[in-house]
């Protein structure tokens, strides 16, 4: 008798604990869906560093992102310029040509969005290729790193490659400007990573997904697989130091995290995820 009672603390904190899990609330997983927001084609793709004999690839993926969580939506990228998709054909703007099929407005109601009902929006950099969609962002938190606040609204624009018309109306979003490191949700699984040196406020998306596992879409950080393997800097970033720099830091926040790295730009790799699944758990 003696040797039950004293066991009855130890059943009841198991019972306890059992309760404790079936009745905790059942989260909605945390997902990446990836959208086709264009294709850039290029004759010579020299001024990424790579040679144009290292590599076949001239085509370019344009990708954007929905992360859903628990706790709200943040749009990542925002694809090639909208206005594109009037042509239904390839563009011509010297010296690449450029193609968008379908915009992200007539993509995202497949998934039950609008460009009005995310939480959050954040774009890698302020390129026109991955702020396309920026002027149609509504009530969404623009998450932007200071410097590339400051350089993108500036009198003057130094900044290569940035069409501040098709970024304008996003100067008056309500915005948090960031300093580092950002944990979007604030339980760690959606990170902004501030990776300088293609602008002067770049960043990196850490999404910390349960099947498929810890990802890391890399912005500009690379373009082409060659760029990654040599460490290969564009002739048009601002920072060629800061930008290697940023890479060996990044690459060491993939081997700790056990990340994968996802070239946004990488034609072949986005077709094969297509292939596999648009939605990511
Ligand atoms: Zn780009």
């Amino acid at each position: 008798m003696r040797t039950k009672l004293r066991r009855l603390p130890i059943l009841l904190a198991a019972l306890a604990s059992v309760f404790a899990v079936s009745c905790a609330p059942v989260e909605s997983p945390l997902t990446l869906h990836e959208f086709d927001c264009g294709v850039i084609r290029f004759g010579s793709i020299e001024m990424f560093g790579v040679g144009d004999d290292e590599t076949d690839v001239r085509d370019m993926i344009v990708p954007c992102y929905v992360v859903e969580h628990p706790e709200g939506s943040l749009l990542w990228e925002g694809g090639l310029p909208t206005a594109l998709a009037e042509a239904g054909d390839w563009v011509e703007s010297p010296p690449v040509l450029l193609r968008l099929d379908q915009t992200l407005a007539d993509q995202l109601p497949g998934i039950g969005h609008d460009l009005g009902s995310f939480d959050y929006v954040a774009f890698s950099h302020m390129h026109f290729d991955h702020v396309g969609v920026a002027n149609e962002v509504r009530d969404a938190t623009l998450l932007i790193q200071q410097a590339e606040f400051d350089a993108a609204f500036a009198d003057s624009v130094t900044v290569p490659f940035f069409d501040p018309s098709v970024y304008e109306s996003a100067r008056n979003l309500p915005r948090q400007l960031l300093n580092g490191e950002h944990d979007v949700f604030g339980d760690g699984r959606v990170r902004l990573i501030p990776a300088s040196g293609h602008t002067p406020g770049h960043q990196v998306l850490f999404v910390d997904l349960e099947e498929e596992g810890p990802v890391v879409l890399a912005g500009d950080l690379y373009h082409f697989r060659e760029s990654r393997s040599g460490k290969r800097v564009p002739s048009i970033n601002v920072d060629s130091a800061l930008t290697v720099a940023t890479m060996d830091r990044i690459e060491q926040l993939v081997i700790d995290g056990g990340a994968q790295l996802w070239i946004e730009h990488d034609m072949a790799a986005f077709l094969e995820r297509q292939a596999r699944s648009t939605a990511y758990r």
